[in-house]
């Protein structure tokens, strides 16, 4: 449910609205635009940590919000996602990150200007990190990408330096002031990895883990979802949903291609998804062609398209010597490559009215 309140009303109006919730044992989450004011009610939190759902909540209850003072009209969220919606919350959620790089000290995903992050596949040694760091930055890159715990489709597969890696991520982000973004796969690396990390990275395998979903939940960092390779967009956005009911704002999409029936690319890019999130939900959301393409012949292609279906980021795996990477170097992309691709990007990003974060 959703009081939307009139236009200029008073905030004794919209306090009076959170105190009548609080009494009937609901929660309010306000809303306050330029325009308008919304306020989303759900549940009250159960014992468990469970809300029950808006749409559980007694009509007598809503026909009361209705009569209240500043109230112009109360809606239901057709969505089974509630938070993650746009009916919920109209306007777009900004996801701030410390990156020392940048003049005012933070970048913002999901505002006007796109977010450049760049970086290896995989963490794999000092020279690799910090030479990819150097070149990312020098491009404009603001945010450095790097996995430390990867999960690998073979066991037999790079499976990550783990902390030693998560330690180089930070060595970089010391010496060039990027924000470090790197992949959790479980609740009990998330106290460790917060320690290291400025964006937790959330991977397709674990789009369904709800026990990381919720542990990623309780924390305040932004936390990057990737779209599980099988999952419908619904069942992305109830995910997202996880997190956010626990309490935790700043999660950021990332469509990284979907599993069919296609098998010249790793996985088949869902342009599309990008505008029909930014419809259905205030989520700032990024693409990863490099998963999504599995080929760097198509990485910058892909790149530029999804800058102009909409996408806040983009989220692209560059490595000093990809034909020696031990992952993904056939989708990774030089570093000349990702010089040629930055002032594309931008010339696009331009072409729609936006800027680029630029450090
Ligand atoms: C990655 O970013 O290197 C990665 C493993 O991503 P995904 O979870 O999308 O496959
Ligand atoms: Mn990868």
């Amino acid at each position: 449910m959703i009081v939307v309140m009139q236009a200029h009303c008073k905030d004794e109006a919209i306090e009076h609205v959170m105190q009548f919730l609080d009494v009937h044992g609901l929660s309010g989450h306000l809303s306050q635009g330029v325009e308008r004011t919304i306020i989303g009610v759900l549940g009250a939190v159960g014992p468990t940590g469970t809300r029950t759902t808006a749409g559980g909540i007694n009509p007598s209850i809503s026909d009361a919000l209705e009569g209240l003072p500043g109230v112009e009209q109360v809606l239901t969220v057709s969505k089974p996602y509630k938070l993650a919606s746009r009916e919920f919350h109209p306007i777009n959620t900004i996801v701030e990150v410390p990156a020392a790089c940048v003049s005012e000290g933070v970048v913002r995903i999901g505002d006007d200007a796109v977010v450049m992050m760049a970086g290896p596949c995989t963490v794999e040694s000092e020279e690799q990190v910090m030479t990819t760091a150097a070149a990312v930055r020098k491009e404009g890159a603001v945010i450095l990408r790097g996995g430390a715990f990867k999960p690998s489709t073979s066991p037999y597969g790079f499976r990550g330096l783990g902390e030693d890696g998560l330690k180089l991520l930070a060595q970089a982000r010391d010496e060039f002031g990027l924000a470090v973004i790197t992949e959790v796969m479980t609740p009990n690396d998330v106290g460790m990895v917060c320690e290291y990390a400025d964006i937790l990275q959330i991977g397709t395998r674990n789009m369904q883990n709800y026990f990381l979903l919720d542990e990623v939940g309780r924390i305040d960092k932004p936390v990057v979802l990737k779209r599980g390779m099988s999952a419908t967009i619904e069942e992305w956005l109830l995910a997202a949903e996880y997190i956010l009911s626990q309490g935790n704002p700043n999660v950021i999409l990332c469509e990284r291609g979907i599993r069919t029936f296609e098998k010249m690319t790793r996985n088949t890019m869902d342009i599309s998804a990008i505008p029909l999130i930014k419809r259905l939900s205030h989520l700032p959301i990024i693409a990863d062609p490099s998963q999504g393409t599995g080929r760097r012949d198509l990485v910058s292609t892909m790149s530029l398209a999804s800058v102009a279906a909409g996408s806040d980021g983009l989220l692209i795996e560059v490595h000093p010597n990809p034909d020696e990477a031990l992952k993904d170097g056939a989708q990774s992309l030089t570093i000349p490559q990702f010089q040629q691709l930055m002032p594309q990007v931008s010339a696009v990003a331009k072409a729609i009215g936006r800027g680029m974060v630029t450090g």
